[in-house]
């Protein structure tokens, strides 16, 4: 059992949809909040969906070690994890999350070795391509970005400690509990 858990896999895997059920099921689960260089989604919230700062301020918390790891996702955008929250949180003991993808996991790997690296994986390679389509929150260009870039995740798999498939997501919830050391 660890109490951080890093949390990657392609995109439109349903990462999101699983820290959700996790965060309803058990409020006292912490989920660090990134900083990142896009532009926000509508009905995304500054510091609660993510911490939407310019190139520059990105690039001064780089210089100043204000982030546990960051990288470059889908060629494009910066994204990266505030240090200071997650040593706050690993401190009380709360069971802590970081949704990432695979090169941050790898610094995280390297900087916090305690942490528990879980994969999440798609049931097939169709029903990514049918998540991302039905999700409708890309255009086709950006879709195929990001299914270039989850090709070359989902070959990464096998660096991580744990996979977990999302198939049934209440199964995929479990698996997880039971890597934190939730109860059911
Ligand atoms: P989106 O733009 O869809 O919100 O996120 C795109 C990707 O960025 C996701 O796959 C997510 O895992 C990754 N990501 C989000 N926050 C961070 C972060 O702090 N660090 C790293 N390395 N990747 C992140």
């Amino acid at each position: 059992m660890s109490r951080l858990l890093v949390l990657a896999g392609p995109t439109a895997v349903g990462k999101g949809t699983l820290i959700r059920a996790l965060r309803d099921r058990h409020p006292e689960l912490w989920v660090s909040v990134s900083a990142t260089t896009r532009e926000p989604r509508p009905g995304e919230v500054d510091g609660e969906h993510y911490h939407f700062v310019t190139e520059q301020e990105f690039t001064s918390m780089t210089e100043a070690g204000e982030l546990l790891e960051w990288a470059t996702v889908h060629g494009k955008h910066r994204y990266g994890t505030p240090r200071i929250p997650v040593e706050s949180s690993l401190i009380a003991g709360a069971p802590s999350i970081l949704e990432i993808d695979v090169q941050g996991a790898r610094q995280v790997r390297r900087n916090m070795p305690e942490a528990l690296l879980v994969f999440v994986a798609p049931p097939s390679w169709e029903a990514l391509v049918s998540r991302l389509e039905g999700r409708g929150t890309e255009d086709a260009r950006e879709r195929e970005r990001r299914l270039a870039t989850a090709r070359e995740e989902l070959d990464a798999a096998a660096e991580f400690d744990e996979i977990v498939v999302n198939d049934s997501i209440d199964d995929a919830v479990a698996h997880l509990e039971q890597l934190l050391g939730l109860s059911r």
